[in-house]
């Protein structure tokens, strides 16, 4: 061991002497007070001694080392002598602080952009009102002054203002999810009923019958569950085949790492190669003509489920139906 230990920090043997005081010496000072109290704790409680340190190398700089120990203690009960082991564990605790670093630069990155969309979304809002507003006042002064044509320019522009006004409240929707945050117990029994009343209207126009297994109450932020069941029901009914009333199924089973619940549908359907592609934000498969949207809904249950550092994915077949599944882990921390 005591060769070892010389040899690690780049000494020759008694180029230092082998004491506890040499050793206190080289310990970094930040984990000087640390590691001394481990060496106490072992002596005393004869817990097992294991520490991670920083000692410095003859070169100067200061390496990472796992050390660990074992005393022998006399009739007394008093240590009498302490044998150990130490390793180089310099690259892996640099690998760590590394990955350590860029999630912390990443997760930087992330508020920064959110942030970004929403002032670039709310400032968007003052000018996209101002055109739909004068493109109104326009309509309302001139519009017996116009051709026909003119008249369906200025429909154009009443209408890419409108869909523009609906993104930018999506978008402002969209960054504002995660901000306040409150995680209690939900059920989701609850949950999925008051988001079946919200769709009430779309359910009867529809024609469609919603089956709902018995669900349990998971921890979570309840307006953004009852967001994420609502968006995905939406969807179930609106992406309904033409001569079919649509049958959409609510099923959840437990599993080791949570709940695994899945909303399924007899729908269109959806082409293998844009299965994961329909969670990103404003992708839409469809024209604005054939099926209304602005293409948010599965991005916000993405960023919802993910907020609950759960994950969501979808098993479709077109022309036979789709299955949303998502599990929320039963140990969240909010
Ligand atoms: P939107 O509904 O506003 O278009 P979403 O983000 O909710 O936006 O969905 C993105 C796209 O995914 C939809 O435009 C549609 O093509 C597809 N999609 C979502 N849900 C279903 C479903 N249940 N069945 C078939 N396609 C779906």
């Amino acid at each position: 061991m005591v060769s070892q230990f010389y040899k690690l920090l780049g000494y020759s043997i008694n180029e230092i002497p082998a004491s506890l005081e040499t050793f206190s010496n080289l310990v970094h000072p930040d984990d000087k007070e640390y590691t001394f109290k481990m060496v106490q704790r072992h002596f005393e409680k004869r817990v097992p001694f294991l520490v991670e340190y920083r000692l410095k190398h003859k070169s100067g700089k200061y390496k990472w080392f796992q050390g660990s120990g074992q005393a022998t203690w006399d009739d007394d009960g008093k240590p009498m002598r302490m044998v150990g082991t130490i390793i180089d564990i310099d690259s892996r605790k640099l690998s760590e602080e590394a990955e350590l670093k860029r999630a912390a630069e990443l997760a930087e990155k992330n508020r920064e952009l959110e942030e970004f969309t929403y002032v670039a979304s709310h400032d968007l809002q003052e000018p996209v009102r101002t055109i739909a507003s004068f493109a109104d006042l326009f309509e309302q002064s001139y519009a017996d002054k116009l051709d026909e044509e003119g008249r369906q320019y200025l429909q154009f522009i009443k209408g890419a203002s409108m869909r523009s006004q609906q993104l930018i409240v999506d978008l402002l929707d969209y960054s504002r999810l995660g901000k306040s945050r409150e995680m209690i117990q939900v059920n989701m029994n609850e949950t999925i009923q008051d988001a079946l009343v919200d769709l009430s209207v779309k359910i009867k126009e529809a024609k469609a019958t919603i089956k709902v297994d018995d669900l349990p109450t998971i921890a979570g932020n309840a307006t953004e569950l009852r967001l994420l069941c609502q968006n995905l029901i939406s969807n179930a009914i609106k992406f309904r085949k033409a001569e079919i009333n649509p049958e959409i199924k609510i099923s959840v089973h437990q599993n080791e790492t949570g709940y695994q619940f899945s909303v399924s549908d007899n729908g269109i359907g959806i082409e293998e190669k844009y299965l994961d592609r329909i969670f990103v934000i404003f992708k839409r498969l469809h024209g604005k003509t054939e099926y209304e949207g602005t293409g948010i809904g599965l991005a916000h249950c993405k960023k919802i489920v993910e907020l609950h550092h759960g994950r969501i994915w979808v098993e479709s077949k077109v022309g036979v139906g789709s299955t949303f599944l998502f599990v929320i882990p039963s140990e969240i921390e909010s």
